[in-house]
């Protein structure tokens, strides 16, 4: 586990001590819980904070940080715990500010498309609410994510290829600083060009520079028709050129999601489908009746050319829901596949143009290899997961799936691409900065010590020491 040099450990027994006088039974010392909240969905080592308090306001938060602060404790927000690069472990201890119970949708703006809401509200739970405005939140990681751990993390999904992620969906934050106080930034504006862009610095910024307490979000109007399709391929490359030549048309379908055949293999037995075992793009096509059937067929004649088989439709509500239920599941389907394994998952994004080149090199390393493992991506959006199926307690797997990962890396940066389409830095990722960011890393490192000086915004992550 990597430490940043540059955490001071503080007097965290004297930060628990004041918020346990401050906050009673919402502070929590109990090893399952810090446990709990020490650990993503990762590979990566956990480790549990000191203690967790469950904030249930702005002004909790508020309070609990200007205590850690004055005793120089870190602080590692949390929201649903579904982060995947050891985000949440509490390298230097301290205390984990869980916002989950902040769950208030503070306001729907129908008329504007927009919503404003704490960081507990999940996703599915905003949706929900939202179902008979005729609008949706389109962005869907495969976990029912907070909306301030899927801002935190700069999150997307299967549906970023059409409506973006959340650096195009997030309008306006409120940030607690490091040192307790409450700032508004953003507006509810289409466009603004009002000086730097603060909002997109928060945006994926993993607590390291504040706690989001509130955010306003992009609505989008729920399509008059929605048709998804499953196409089989003879070849890994006959999808992937597929979906390269579709995204050059212009006209992107709302989701484009490529499974090979071990995915195809694992969904058919986790979630009882009868799927044809090939490389396969799972569809999706929003817009009216007739744009739909247009853009469905002009989509249907290059996978046609590319050796796809015919389109198995799924048009009814509830069946669109099973496939995509499948698709996000997919994850622990593939666990599933190697009892007592855990998935090792790589996260590069890359120009369309180069992503058939990446992805048959991380296939013919994979073939190659000594770990079973999978691909799977929203390669609509050049974005792409590898996953390898590594035994925890087998340093050899580990080490294979470390070299493997680097070697996906390596391809995606020299391309031009990126380590993380989506997934965030965390610790794990962190030895990849360098190479992706070149001294724009001193930059990063400025900014995190003008708003954070004694370092207690969740020390350890993002940035190398
Ligand atoms: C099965 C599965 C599928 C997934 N699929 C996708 C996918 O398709 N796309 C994708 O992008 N991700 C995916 N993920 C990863 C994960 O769901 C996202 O990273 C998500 O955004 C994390 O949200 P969370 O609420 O769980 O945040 P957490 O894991 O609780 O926190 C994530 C990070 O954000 C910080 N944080 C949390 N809340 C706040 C806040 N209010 N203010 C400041 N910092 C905060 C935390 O300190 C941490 O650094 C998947 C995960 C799983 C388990």
């Amino acid at each position: 586990m990597r430490a940043s040099v540059h955490a001071r450990l503080g007097d965290i027994a004297a930060s628990i001590a004041a918020l346990e006088a401050r906050f009673g039974k919402q502070l929590s010392v109990a090893l399952a819980l810090r446990e709990q909240h020490g650990a993503g969905i990762s590979h990566h080592k956990p480790r549990p904070p000191d203690a967790v308090l469950f904030a249930a306001s702005t002004e909790d938060v508020r309070e609990a940080v200007r205590i850690c602060a004055r005793h120089d404790t870190p602080i590692i927000p949390y929201g649903t715990g579904t982060s995947m690069e050891g985000h949440l472990a509490a390298l230097h201890g301290g205390v984990c500010i869980d916002l989950s119970r902040m769950t208030k949708i503070i306001a729907v703006h129908a008329e504007d498309m927009d919503a404003v809401v704490e960081p507990g509200v999940t996703r599915e739970a905003l949706n929900s609410f939202i179902r008979d405005t005729g609008l949706f939140f389109s962005i869907d990681p495969g976990a029912n994510a907070s909306i301030g751990g899927m801002t935190a993390t700069r999150a997307s999904g299967t549906n970023a290829v059409r409506y973006g992620t959340m650096r195009e969906n997030v309008m306006a934050l409120k940030v607690v600083t490091a040192d307790g106080e409450l700032i508004a930034i953003g507006n509810r504006a289409k466009k603004s060009s009002m000086g730097y862009d603060l909002t997109r610095l928060f945006v994926g910024s993993e607590g390291t520079l504040g706690l989001i307490t509130e955010i306003t979000v992009k609505l989008h109007p729920q399509p008059q028709c929605i048709a998804s399709a499953v196409c089989a391929f003879e070849t890994m490359k006959g999808a992937v050129d597929t979906v390269i030549q579709t995204i050059q048309l212009g006209a992107p379908p709302a989701r484009m999601e490529l499974l090979d055949e071990f995915s195809i293999s694992a969904v058919n037995k986790h979630s009882k489908m009868n799927l044809k075992v090939a490389p396969t793009l799972f569809i999706e096509f929003h817009g009216s009746d007739s744009a739909v059937g247009e853009h469905a067929r002009s989509v249907q004649e290059i996978a046609a050319e590319n050796g796809g088989g015919d389109f198995i439709w799924s048009l009814l509500p509830e069946e669109r829901a099973r496939l995509w239920k499948a698709r996000h599941e997919s994850g622990w389907a593939a666990r599933e596949m190697r009892p007592g394994c855990m998935n090792w998952t790589t996260d590069a994004c890359v120009p369309i143009s180069q992503l058939a080149e990446n992805i048959l090199a991380a296939r013919a390393d994979l073939d190659s290899g000594a770990i079973p493992g999978r691909i799977i991506g929203h390669v609509g959006d050049g974005n792409f997961h590898v996953t390898y199926l590594v035994m925890p307690d087998l340093p050899h797997e580990l080490a294979e799936a470390e070299r493997l990962a680097n070697r996906v890396v390596e391809r995606a940066i020299a391309c031009e691409g990126t380590a993380s389409g989506e997934h965030g830095v965390g610790y794990g990722k962190i030895p990849h900065m360098r190479r992706e960011h070149g001294a724009g890393i001193e930059l990063m490192r400025a900014i995190k010590q003008a708003l954070d000086p004694r370092n207690i915004m969740n020390p350890g992550k993002i940035l190398p020491d």
